[in-house]
């Protein structure tokens, strides 16, 4: 069978109709206009695009939009005038983060923050909140200073509330971006394995708070925490580097001797140091699949415990990570410090990877959903979720926080007929109409806005109590005749 027009990474989604490659704006705003349904990738590393449209029946109107041919440059650095060696640097759309990364390295320069991996676009990063680790660090696109779009219409604008840089590509097609460097910088990665899980669970926040960068590796079955801790060389102290100033000591740690090459001790600059794998550097098998949830740090001890009560929870969760971001006030962000009731509180971003069997998939991660729902978990914009439009409504929905109802009136400013949209989230952006209407009659939102979508269906609701209703007027009406006939 021939091979798809386009699929992603992972091989789970099979794009069949129109690939478009344009290498001009000219052609970008030609696509564009001439679309009813447009569907922008970047290098393809979701395992979900939340926003795309159902791949079987497709009209011809609809395309797929790949602007890694054409958008791939680094456009400028611009060293900082203020003498701090920081700077800035604008780069299109498809520019992959390797490339970025080694030419501000080139420059001095650095991005605060890494993924593990390098080869996916800058756009794609900063649109689905990715993220690397760290206490003070948060999801990619809060580096950006702001960011050229094309809307629905052919009309390039600018963003720059940083409010709406996360918008999964709703508020249009990111042409180009301008982002925040700092100055380079150096780390040494140290291993430690065979770490207790009960005992580390409680210090989690104390030894993250300690480090530049950290990940730590859950094995349910044997109750162990493997640590891989990363730290700024200047800060490190040679006994720091091994017990982390005596908060590990009190545990059983080794030093890894693990000759794998992702978890080897390392010593470089911060491109070669914080992601897994490195420019050149093969990606993990495609016969896995992701899924993330972020939930508060403070919580993460209770998490582990309901995942842990998943029946079977060891075979079916064989590979969680754990890293950690600092809030954000990105509107459609799931670290957003609305989720958090202390703001000096960290996210935990649970990861968990799984063999690619998507039945199995979609009831495991259905499973740790549940288990998760206690601490309002959201998932990862570009990874696996089961979740329905009625919680998405219910975390950035237009009536879960101003912001959000400011971001929802934009997609529907930015692209009012839902050429960037699909049912999903249709399903949450359509409930704009009815808060901008609310806000024309009453003047504001109310305090608890009445009309979020629950789990019973309103319509339903309204149609059993007309149908009582009605029975119990017959009912009535049939015991004032029996009296009357006596
Ligand atoms: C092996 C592996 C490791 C990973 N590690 C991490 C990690 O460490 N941290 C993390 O947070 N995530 C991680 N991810 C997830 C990955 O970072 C995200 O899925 C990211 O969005 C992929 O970027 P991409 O360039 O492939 O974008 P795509 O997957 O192609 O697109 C992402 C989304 O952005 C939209 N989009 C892309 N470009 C544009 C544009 N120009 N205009 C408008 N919309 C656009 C797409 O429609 C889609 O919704 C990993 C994924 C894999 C496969």
């Amino acid at each position: 069978m021939a091979a798809p027009p386009w699929s992603n990474w992972a091989q789970t989604v099979q794009w069949t109709g129109a690939v478009q490659k344009p290498t001009t704006l000219e052609e970008l705003e030609r696509c564009v206009k001439g679309a009813s349904r447009v569907f922008v990738v970047g290098s393809g590393h979701s395992f979900h695009f939340p926003a795309a449209p159902p791949t079987e029946g497709l009209t011809s109107g609809t395309i797929l939009l790949d602007l890694t041919h054409g958008f791939n440059k680094v456009l400028s650095v611009q060293p900082s005038t203020e003498g701090d060696r920081s700077g800035t640097c604008v780069v299109e759309a498809g520019c992959s983060l390797g490339q970025l990364a080694t030419t501000l390295q080139k420059q001095n320069l650095a991005l605060e923050s890494m993924p593990s991996l390098m080869s996916i676009t800058i756009a794609g990063a900063v649109l689905t909140g990715t993220h690397g680790s760290g206490a003070s660090i948060s999801v990619m696109a809060t580096l950006v200073n702001e960011m050229d779009v094309m809307t629905a219409s052919g009309e390039v604008v600018t963003i720059r509330d940083p409010r709406f840089f996360l918008h999964v590509g709703l508020l249009g097609i990111v042409i180009r971006l301008t982002l925040r460097c700092v100055p380079s910088y150096s780390l040494h990665q140290r291993v430690y394995e065979h770490i207790q899980l009960q005992k580390f669970l409680p210090m989690a926040r104390e030894v993250v708070e300690h480090v530049e960068s950290s990940s730590f590796w859950i094995d349910l079955g044997r109750a162990e925490v493997m640590a891989w801790l990363r730290f700024r060389i200047e800060d490190m102290t040679p006994t720091e580097e091994l017990d982390v100033g005596g908060m590990l000591r009190a545990i059983p740690v080794r030093v890894s001797e693990t000759n794998d090459p992702v978890q080897t001790q390392m010593t470089g600059p911060w491109l070669d140091v914080l992601p897994f794998f490195g420019i050149g550097q093969s990606l993990p098998n495609r016969e896995t699949v992701q899924a993330e949830f972020f939930i508060p740090l403070s919580e993460v001890q209770q998490a582990i415990e309901a995942l842990q009560a998943i029946p079977d929870a060891a075979r079916h969760l064989p590979h969680i990570e754990v890293r950690v971001v600092k809030g954000d006030h990105l509107a459609l962000s799931p670290c957003n410090f609305r989720f958090l009731t202390d703001e000096k509180d960290l996210f935990a971003c649970l990861h968990f990877g799984f063999p690619k069997n998507m039945q199995t998939v979609a009831m495991t991660v259905n499973a740790i959903e549940r288990a998760l729902k206690p601490w309002g978990s959201r998932p990862h914009w570009g990874k696996l979720f089961t979740v329905s439009g009625c919680t998405l409504e219910r975390f950035c929905g237009p009536a879960a926080h101003r912001d959000c109802a400011a971001f929802w009136a934009l997609v529907l400013h930015h692209d009012p007929r839902g050429k960037f949209r699909n049912a999903l989230i249709d399903q949450v952006a359509r409930k704009v109409v009815a808060v901008q209407e609310f806000k024309q009659l009453h003047g504001a939102l109310p305090g608890r806005w009445p009309f979020h979508c629950r789990s019973i269906d309103s319509t339903a609701l309204a149609t059993g109590t007309l149908v009582l209703a009605s029975m119990a007027a017959m009912v009535l009406v049939f015991r004032r005749k029996m009296l009357a006939s006596r």
